[in-house]
Formats: C-alpha cells, sequence, structure tokens
C-alpha cells in the first residue's frame, strides 16, 4: 500500500472499456492503492451485467453503458445491487462525464476508432490522459495531439512501446538527442511462417498471442502485425517523430518494450515482464513509480534475448501502414477503418486471414490520401473506408 500525505486528494480515474482486458488490468492497478486512486466513473460497450459487477466491487459515482437501449437494465441493476452510482447511457452522456469534473484521470482503454469521441473530450477537457486506444491517434493523431497541447491535457501512453518510449525519453533535453526509436514486436503467433502458411490458420490461432493476454482485435491485429503497424503511426503522433527515425525489431520474448536510441551512441532500453499493469501504474502514479503487481525481471531465468528483422512479405500489413505514415493525410485513417472491418470479419468467419492485408491494400488505392485537416473529413473518409471494405467482403461471400 502507498503512503499519501493527507493534502493530496485521490485522483479520480475514469476507466472507459472497464469490461475489457486493459479495463481489468487498470481496475486492478487502481484497488492497490485506495488511498490514492478512486474509480470514479466506469465505462463499457454492451454488456451490463459485467458492468454491474464491476461497479460493485469498485463503486464508482457513474457507469455508462454505450448502447442507450440498455440505460434501463443498468439503472434497475444497479439500484438492485444497493449501489448509489448514477446510470448513463450513449457516446454523449460519456464524453460529457469525461470533460466533467466526474474525473480528473481518463484511462481511454475502448477498442477501435469508437474510442475517439470519448479521447478526444478528455484531451480537450485537459485531463491526464492514459492512452490506450491507439486508433484514435491512427485516425485522427494531429487534431488529438493539437487539443491535448491547447489545454494542456497530459497524455501518457499505455501501449507497452509507448509507454516504454516515454520514460527512455525522460533524459532528452531536446528533439534533436534522439537518433532514432526501435519499437519492438513479439511477432505474434505465426512468426516464422511464410505466406503460404498463413492462408488457413483459424481464428481461435490467431488470438492466441504467445506473450500477452489481449482483447480479440488487438490479437488479430499482433497476428498480422498491423498492430506494430499501428504504433509506427502512434509513435509519430506522440513523439513528434518523423518515419526515418522509426523503426521495428522483432523481439519475441516480449521483454524490452522498445528501445531510444541518441545521438551519442547511447540506446536506452526500458524492459519488464509482459503486463500491461506496469504501463498502467506509470500512468497513474506519474512521477511517480507505484506497485502495480508485477514481479521483476530474472533475467537468468529468461536466459536469452533475440532480435530479428519483420517479414513484411508474409505479413504485409507493416508494409501497408508503413507507406500510409509516409502517405499522411486521410492514409492513415483509411488503414485503419478497413483493418476494423477486415478484422471483424474475420473473426466472425467471414473470410481468411490472408484477406485482412488484401482488403486493406484495396480500399487504401481505392481512397488515395487526400489532405486531412478536419476532424469531419476524416470521420467522412472512415464512413467512406469502412462501407467499401464492407462491400468488398459482400463480394468476396457471393463469390466463395
Ligand atoms: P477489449 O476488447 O478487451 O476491451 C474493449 C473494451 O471497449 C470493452 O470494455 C468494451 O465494452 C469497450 N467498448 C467497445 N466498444 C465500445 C463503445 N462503442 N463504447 C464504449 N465502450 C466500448 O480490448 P483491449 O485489449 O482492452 O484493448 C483496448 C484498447 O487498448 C485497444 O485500442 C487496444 O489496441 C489497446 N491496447 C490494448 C493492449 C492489451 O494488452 N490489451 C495493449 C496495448 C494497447
Ligand atoms: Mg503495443
Amino acid at each position: 500500500m502507498s503512503v499519501v500525505h493527507p493534502h493530496e486528494s485521490r485522483r479520480q480515474v475514469a476507466v472507459l472499456g472497464a469490461t475489457g482486458s486493459i479495463g481489468a488490468s487498470a481496475l486492478d492497478v487502481i484497488a492497490r492503492h485506495r488511498q490514492r486512486l478512486r474509480a470514479s466513473v466506469l465505462a463499457a460497450g454492451s454488456n451490463v451485467d459485467a458492468l454491474i459487477a464491476l461497479c460493485r466491487t469498485h463503486q464508482p459515482d457513474h457507469a455508462v453503458i454505450a448502447d442507450p437501449g440498455s440505460h434501463a437494465r443498468l439503472r434497475d441493476g444497479l439500484h438492485q445491487a444497493g449501489l448509489k452510482t448514477q446510470a448513463h447511457a450513449g457516446g454523449h452522456a460519456l464524453d460529457a462525464l469525461v470533460a466533467s469534473d466526474a474525473c480528473d484521470t481518463v484511462v481511454a482503454a475502448i477498442v477501435g476508432a469508437a474510442g475517439l469521441p470519448s479521447t478526444l473530450a478528455a484531451a480537450r477537457a485537459g485531463k491526464r490522459l492514459l492512452l490506450a486506444n491507439k486508433e484514435s491517434l491512427v485516425l485522427a493523431g494531429d487534431l488529438l495531439m493539437a487539443a491535448a497541447n491547447r489545454s494542456n491535457a497530459e497524455i501518457i501512453p499505455i501501449d507497452s512501446e509507448h509507454n516504454a518510449i516515454f520514460q527512455c525519453l525522460r533524459s532528452r533535453q531536446t528533439q534533436g538527442d534522439v537518433r532514432r526509436v526501435l519499437l519492438t514486436a513479439s511477432g505474434g503467433p505465426f512468426r516464422g511462417r511464410s505466406r503460404a502458411q498463413l492462408a488457413d490458420v483459424t481464428v481461435q490461432q490467431a488470438v492466441a498471442h504467445p506473450k500477452w493476454s489481449m482483447g480479440p482485435k488487438i490479437s488479430v491485429d499482433s497476428a498480422t502485425l498491423m498492430n506494430k503497424g499501428l504504433e509506427l503511426i502512434e509513435a509519430h503522433h506522440l513523439f513528434d517523430l518523423p518515419r526515418a527515425k522509426l523503426d521495428v525489431l522483432v523481439h519475441p520474448q516480449s521483454l524490452v518494450h522498445s528501445l531510444v536510441e541518441f545521438v551519442d551512441g547511447s540506446t536506452l532500453a526500458q524492459m519488464g515482464l509482459p503486463d500491461m499493469r506496469t504501463s498502467l501504474a506509470v500512468g497513474l502514479g506519474w512521477p511517480q513509480r507505484i506497485d502495480s503487481g508485477v514481479a521483476g525481471l530474472d533475467l537468468l531465468q529468461h536466459g536469452r534475448l533475440e532480435f530479428e528483422a519483420p517479414d513484411t512479405d508474409a505479413f504485409p500489413c507493416l508494409r501497408l501502414a508503413w507507406s500510409a505514415l509516409e502517405s499522411g493525410g486521410t492514409a492513415p485513417a483509411v488503414l485503419n477503418a478497413a483493418n476494423e472491418i477486415a478484422v471483424s470479419a474475420f473473426l466472425q468467419g467471414k473470410i481468411g486471414f490472408l484477406s485482412i492485408p488484401a482488403l486493406v491494400e484495396s480500399t487504401l488505392s481505392a481512397l488515395p490520401a487526400a489532405p486531412a485537416d478536419s476532424l469531419e473529413a476524416l470521420l467522412e473518409v472512415d464512413a467512406q473506408a469502412r462501407s467499401l471494405t464492407r462491400n468488398a467482403i459482400a463480394g468476396h461471400a457471393i463469390r466463395a
């Protein structure tokens, strides 16, 4: 248990995506520090029962369910559980709560572009933003970073690689000190396979990540290496780094979470067991270090650290993301939207694994990059890319 001075008030934390994998890790860390941290708002997509169960444990002031049709069920369930937690439903209610004094800290852990409005609301309201929702940065990174800068919102990246880079960059004086940033990738469950060996992989195999326990969407992204592609774009925005200073290194042990090389030849790495509670504890406690429940790293037990180059022939999603980052404008938004639709179709058994990069590539070529200076323009291209990809999937299904 942490010792907190009496004058320090408790951090009031909104956990968005509370019923998910990151949500569970965040609530685990919060519950270890009851004097310092409190979950004041919990938000989830559609699982009312799981949200009520979390409210029983964490007793937040507010609970929000995305689906407006579930409002009465949430309200009645909270009441029957004897809780004072207020029930809310819908995206607007969530955005308003995030911007209100119901919280000072926001864990943005909704999956996909669905997380953009609440992430933006937190940035605009100047909250401490623990950002796990990488898709919002890929879709609207410039706007999100500008909103955070204007309001002095403090963004602490939760994605393990970016949290590692955030920590390593503490020893930098100016942007010019950094020669390059290396994002590590586990390689996913299919590392070492050729393209031909990927044709028949199943959903079950794709979501069985060798090192990390995560939600289904990011698990598939890790299997295609799109996750690393999204992370390159994420790093570009978070740390204001050009593509030329970014690179990817496959590291199957997932113990080195990323590296920063400085102009003097020093390379700093952040290491630790693959457990998201470490990143979340950094975000929740910063600049102090607090217990996360994660054990230290016993390098004697692990023995070997290996590194290799990514195989972009077998995993073209990484190449597609590189080129979307280079094209800029609307390209990353198209990449993300097409990928979300393709991954969802793969998870539903509608398309094969190799159709994911094929669909992303065809949608990217159908919607060439254009300048993107407003949220409206980005949301419009996001919708177009989704609809094109859905149509392509429907075409596939007819031909099959
Ligand atoms: P998950 O599928 O386990 O959980 C997603 C959460 O989002 C659930 O609580 C769900 O109810 C909620 N949700 C979905 N749609 C919603 C909507 N429209 N409105 C409100 N809530 C909604 O996913 P996860 O693995 O926890 O990942 C969450 C985010 O964090 C993703 O962007 C992912 O890329 C990122 N991330 C996750 C990990 C990890 O280890 N799981 C690591 C790095 C980054
Ligand atoms: Mg990551």
